[in-house]
């Protein structure tokens, strides 16, 4: 079994984040849960723990970032709710909230029982509805408690975020001047999450293929013709991956132990030298700030 930590008492996490934090590592990352598998996660479970008393909690080896209150003092709160911003899942406890990002490889299960935790294992919260465990092999992941959203470090967490781009608040007119402000290529404006959270490496390919617009493209010189395709094509790329239940990962799970099955129907990602689905041109890849990249150079000649 777990292992108390005692590094847990403190609230030392604030001082020390790095900026790189939500923000993807910069390689190796491809498999890495993205917005849709967070989505499905939360829906997973969302209703099932929702006025659960929490009854303990048990953490295994060090996750990205400490806990930040001791498990014990946990015990006995309620969890009211579980929303989404960005990559990260706000559990709403009955006093303060939870944090809880799938960092590389992390995924949740939340089930009445769960077999006894594995060496992969390090976040169990026991409810008296179930049991919420985080299975996380590369240990990006994080569960950390904050007060409120306006305490330091959740400010610092989710502060930065830009649009929801499932939410009404996905604003055409914001959204294109966040693009016509921003120095990069457009695939890198969208993968920084400043403009729009939650467009990772697969569903930035896609969306870019949807509304034909080459990846190299600088974000500043869309007008709002591509502009606006591309909002659309956002929206409905992340859109139809929650309804297939998320993607792609070769290890994702959600919260019920479910493969996701997005990749299977995946455009243009994945697809070098296949022939694009759209004309036929063989689909190339590049690399982008040492991410691959997938386009038609037919269809996004520009
Ligand atoms: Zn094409």
């Amino acid at each position: 079994m777990h292992i108390l930590r005692r590094a847990e008492a403190g609230g030392t996490a604030a001082a020390g984040l790095p900026d790189i934090w939500p923000r993807a590592p910069r390689s190796g990352c491809e498999g890495m849960p993205e917005l849709p598998e967070v989505e499905v996660t939360r829906r997973g479970f969302a209703d099932a723990i929702a006025g659960a008393r929490v009854t303990g909690v048990v953490l295994g080896k060090p996750l990205r970032w400490p806990l930040g209150i001791a498990p014990a003092a946990l015990a006995g709160r309620r969890v009211l709710r579980v929303r989404r911003r960005g990559k990260y899942l706000l559990l709403d406890l009955s006093e303060g909230l939870l944090l809880v990002h799938l960092g590389m490889s992390g995924s949740l299960r939340f089930a009445p029982a769960l077999p006894a935790a594995g060496a992969h294992d390090h976040f169990e919260m026991a409810t008296d509805r179930g049991v919420l465990r985080l299975h996380d092999p590369r240990r990006f992941g994080a569960v950390v408690w904050v007060p409120g959203e306006e305490a330091p470090l959740a400010r610092k967490l989710l502060g930065g975020l830009g649009a929801e781009p499932l939410s009404d608040g996905f604003d055409f007119a914001a959204f294109h001047a966040g693009l016509r402000a921003s120095r990069q290529a457009i695939k890198q404006v969208l993968l920084a999450g400043r403009v729009v959270v939650g467009v990772g490496n697969i569903y930035a390919s896609e969306a870019l293929f949807a509304a034909r617009i080459r990846p190299t493209v600088p974000a500043a010189r869309l007008g709002a013709a591509r502009a606006l395709r591309l909002h659309a094509a956002i929206r409905e790329v992340l859109a139809r991956a929650v309804e297939r239940g998320g993607s792609t990962l070769r290890d994702f799970s959600d919260a019920q132990g479910d493969a996701g099955h997005f990749q299977l129907e995946a455009r243009v990602y994945g697809r070098e030298g296949q022939p694009c689905v759209a004309c036929g041109t063989p689909v190339r890849l590049l690399r982008q700030g040492q991410r691959s990249t997938f386009y038609c150079p037919h269809c996004q000649r520009r």
